[in-house]
């Protein structure tokens, strides 16, 4: 069947006239600030006193754009009599976000809890060679990145935070026997 003349521009037209009149979902960024879920992949913080440099997210970063350099250093064994023991000390850790592509896969792997993401993502350069992130920043990124949410109800207190409890606990109870603290309280 062949369409009635003017069919076509009335469509336009009513489409034309639907849209003018609903609201704008344009937000004028960066006068308008988005709305952003806390747990947005915008950049990726680093908790360099976690990390044991284990290599493990520079080797699975499909990207390889995660830099780490260490040593090793020789450190005292735990008891008399014992076996120097070695560690491998951070010389650098670096990111270069103008390669990353946001996969997680780094934050995912690390065992030690030592890369997270946070939201921040207003950190566009006009040089590129700015977009590789050191660990000092990687290190500063973490001040933004959200508390943890709240364990269940009943859950099982996390073992990290029961061994920081009994420690102060135990600081707390040898303050209190040294002598000349009596009565200070
Ligand atoms: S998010 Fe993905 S691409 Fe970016 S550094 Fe981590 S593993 Fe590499
Ligand atoms: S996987 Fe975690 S602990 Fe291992 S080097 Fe990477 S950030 Fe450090």
């Amino acid at each position: 069947m062949a369409p009635i003349p003017g069919s076509g521009l009335a469509k336009g037209l009513a489409v034309t006239l639907r849209t003018m009149t609903r609201k704008s979902v344009t937000a004028q960024y960066p006068d308008t600030q988005p709305e952003l879920p806390p747990r947005s992949r915008g950049v990726i913080g680093l908790f360099e006193e976690n990390c044991t440099v284990c290599m493990l997210c520079a080797r699975e970063c499909p990207d390889w754009c995660i830099y780490i350099d260490s040593h090793k250093e020789t450190v005292p064994p735990a008891a008399p009599g014992g076996r120097e023991r070695s560690r491998n000390v951070l010389d650098r850790f670096a990111i270069d976000f103008s390669l990353c592509m946001y996969c997680g896969i780094c934050i995912e792997v690390c065992p030690f809890d030592a890369l997270f993401w946070s939201p921040e993502f207003e950190y566009a350069e006009t040089d590129i060679r700015d977009l590789t992130h050191e660990r000092d920043k990687l290190r500063e990124w973490m001040w933004t990145v959200p508390a943890p949410p709240a364990l269940d109800p009943g859950a099982e207190e996390p073992k990290e935070v029961a061994a920081a409890r009994k420690t102060a606990e135990k600081l707390a109870a040898a303050q209190a026997d040294e002598p000349g603290q009596e009565g200070r309280a």
